[in-house]
């Protein structure tokens, strides 16, 4: 079965406290780990590819090998001559993270830049995600540019994916984040909110109100996550359904949960699943990913799938 997924968004170079003060290289960022999620679990024939902008520098071309190594495809990224990548680092203190961000003029905020470029990988594809990360790291116009792309896909029929991963501190005005998660949701067919951040930014005062919500905004499919309360189903007129979280015997990282979770239900339901078996598998590997460390989990440690 061909088909192919674009995600587009920011991925970062993750410098993590390790053993006698030394520090772990890794690579990571909400749009890029669905993606190393939905590749991994995507129907065979089935390409996963990532949008973004890197540098020419050497750590441009580690990052970009280190994509490539994941199997995600690279055709779609831009080099933008001047820029690096962003850059984290994860701090460790009495086992809580803290995190500081050097990506205030990472090459990444340029990705929407070129919006023929834009046109010509969204136009080629069956699904795109990206995510309320990805609009807020994006100047207001390349957000309309990135935004506009998107509407003609959802208007010629492809399947257009938001995560609105709110980020109020990616945000400078609170008024302004709402107002464009809004029109990032306008723009999609499916949204995958987590409702802890949506009853905190929105007000929504059930699970049902932000369906509600979503669907006032034009959105058709919506699924909204819940942490260890599982997750909701509004797809289309079809009967709400709520999927439990799977168990989880030793919670480690809960970093990339959601994301996960994206990445494989999205890769199930191009596989075919029905909404409720592809929100069951994914949260068979998001409960996997979260008794371990880090964002990106190897495949060998991870439930298999059930083949269609
Ligand atoms: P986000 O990371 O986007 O806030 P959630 O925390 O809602 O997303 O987690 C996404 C999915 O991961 C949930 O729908 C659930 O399947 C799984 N999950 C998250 N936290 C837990 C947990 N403590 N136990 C079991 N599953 C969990």
């Amino acid at each position: 079965m061909a088909g192919s997924m674009l995600s587009i968004g920011e991925c970062m170079v993750e410098l993590m406290q390790a053993e006698g003060g030394m520090l772990r290289k890794g690579y990571a960022g909400d749009t890029f780990n669905t993606a190393y999620y939905a590749r991994l679990f995507a129907p065979a024939g089935w390409t996963v590819e990532y949008l973004t902008a890197v540098g020419t520098d050497v750590v441009s071309d580690e990052l970009l090998s280190f994509i490539d190594s994941t199997g995600v495809g690279t055709a779609h990224i831009a080099r933008i001559e001047g820029r690096m990548p962003g850059l984290y680092m994860i701090h460790l203190k009495d086992g809580e993270r803290s995190f500081s961000y050097w990506r205030s003029t990472s090459a990444a905020k340029l990705l929407a830049d070129d919006p023929e470029r834009l046109r010509a990988a969204i136009e080629k594809v069956d699904v795109v995600f990206f995510s309320g990360i990805t609009l807020a790291i994006l100047a207001p116009d390349a957000v309309e540019t990135l935004l506009a792309e998107l509407r003609r896909a959802k208007a010629s029929g492809t399947r257009v994916v938001f995560d609105p991963n709110i980020r109020p501190r990616l945000w400078d005005d609170a008024a302004r984040m709402r107002a464009t998660l809004e029109a990032g949701a306008r723009s999609a067919t499916m949204v995958l909110p987590s409702y802890d951040d949506e009853a905190t930014h929105f007000g929504d005062a059930s699970i049902g109100a932000t369906i509600e919500r979503y669907r006032g905004l034009g959105v058709a499919d919506i699924a909204v996550k819940d942490g260890a309360n599982g997750v909701t189903l509004q797809f289309g007129e079809a009967e709400r359904q709520h999927i439990p979280a799977a168990s989880v015997s030793h919670v480690v990282d809960t970093t990339s949960a959601g994301d996960c979770f994206n990445g494989s239900f999205l890769a199930r339901l191009a596989a075919g699943d029905s909404p409720a078996d592809a929100a069951a598998f994914a949260a068979r590997v998001a409960a996997a990913v979260i008794g371990h460390h880090g964002a990106l989990v190897e495949r060998e440690k991870l439930p298999d799938q059930c083949e269609k």
